[in-house]
């Protein structure tokens, strides 16, 4: 028997989280979460579940019954939605034009899609005219798009494409992780199949339990699949059995995040839904202001632009590592740098959920100026 030298107890840095996500839990949702927990089957506990699925429903605007949380990150919950509704064959169509796209490309070949792709230069979106002639040249089984590119900052416009998805009769996919909370969406109205998000960003929860969604005619060709889902974690007809009326164990949820997820929904709900995207809207556009008074310019255009996420281009001449190490060391803000085609180029602010507020602004902006001031 060896012992075990002396541990330090647990001792973190209080940063202030302006990247990519995750964003600052909200206090509330902090305390929440260290409420003692319960059994997973408990009553109260199923009780609480049924309040996730209710309030999952406002958040994203849709009656779909199969509204849960998946017990995982953004990434569970996306390889939720493609491992449901891809079946061995399946012609899918990917937008790419960010890090996400190329995502959902991986994960849809893995599950056996025949993936066609259309690609724009990242930071820009897909007009409706485009789109057209993508399922006009593919007639794919489903269409998979990235409502909010936190990669580019960038939005893509989904009024209209779920009409589009009927006359073609495809399933429309969409990932809101970067969106829901912060950003309009309306789900049933503009006809989405099936959407995944994540706790860490708009929703100002700790990252772990993630939202899922999927429509009656989604659902419909799950059941009418000829073989089983390949990923019995994931599997829609299995998790609807614990999260509907048979209470079926499955796995043992992450109860306190559970709990969090709940109180960040409860917050949203009691802030207004449409309260909270104009939260973001205004804070965003406060950035934006702020930014160019710096001399510094948004990498995608005002009208697309993401309020919960900004790419910010780095000045010529300006080290961008050196610049958000800084801010990280001497200031306790993190902001990401970024990824793939902008590599290098971009720094990537987030506000949202909590953090989307003028303080967090202020904040920033007066570090920013003494750094690169120096
Ligand atoms: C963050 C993110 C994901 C992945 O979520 P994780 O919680 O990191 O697993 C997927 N899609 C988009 C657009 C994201 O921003």
């Amino acid at each position: 028997m060896k012992n075990y030298p002396p541990v330090s107890a647990l001792q973190m840095p209080d940063r202030l989280l302006l990247g990519p996500g995750p964003s600052n839990a909200h206090p509330a949702v902090l305390q929440a979460m260290s409420t003692p927990p319960v059994g997973h089957l408990d009553p109260t506990f199923l009780a609480l579940m049924d309040e996730i699925q209710s309030l999952l429903r406002y958040v994203w605007q849709t009656q779909n019954p199969m509204t849960i949380a998946v017990s995982g990150t953004g990434t569970a919950a996306m390889e939720a939605t493609i491992a449901n509704s891809v079946q061995p064959g399946d012609i899918v169509c990917v937008g790419v034009a960010g890090y996400f796209g190329n995502r959902l490309v991986d994960m849809a070949r893995r599950y056996g899609g025949d993936v066609r792709t259309i690609s724009k230069p990242w930071g820009d979106v897909f007009s409706l005219e485009e789109l057209r002639q993508a399922l006009e040249t593919y007639c794919p089984a489903i269409l998979a798009l990235v409502h909010a590119e936190t990669s580019t900052g960038a939005r893509q416009p989904l009024e209209g494409v779920g009409e589009l998805c009927r006359e073609f009769g495809c399933l429309l996919l969409v990932d809101t992780v970067t969106s829901l909370g912060g950003v309009p969406i309306f789900l049933d109205e503009w006809g989405v199949d099936l959407a995944y998000s994540c706790s860490q960003k708009g929703l100002g929860c700790s990252p772990g339990a993630s939202p899922f969604t999927m429509s009656p005619k989604a659902w419909e060709k799950l059941q009418q699949r000829p073989n089983k889902v390949p990923n019995w974690y994931l599997d829609m007809t299995l998790l609807g059995k614990y999260w509907g009326s048979e209470r079926m164990y499955h796995h043992t949820a992450p109860i306190n995040l559970y709990y969090g997820l709940r109180e960040a929904l409860r917050l949203i709900a009691e802030e207004g839904l449409e309260n909270c995207w104009q939260r973001h809207q205004q804070n965003a556009e406060y950035l934006w202001e702020q930014l160019e008074m710096l001399g510094l310019i948004p990498h995608v255009a005002r009208e697309f632009r993401l309020p919960t996420l900004t790419t910010v281009r780095i000045p010529d001449g300006v080290d961008g590592k050196a610049i958000s190490g800084k801010l990280l060391q001497e200031y306790n803000i993190e902001i990401g740098g970024g990824l793939g085609e902008l590599a290098g180029q971009v720094w990537r602010v987030g506000l949202m959920g909590y953090n989307s507020r003028k303080e967090s602004v202020d904040r920033l902006i007066s570090a920013l100026k003494e750094v690169l001031l120096r």
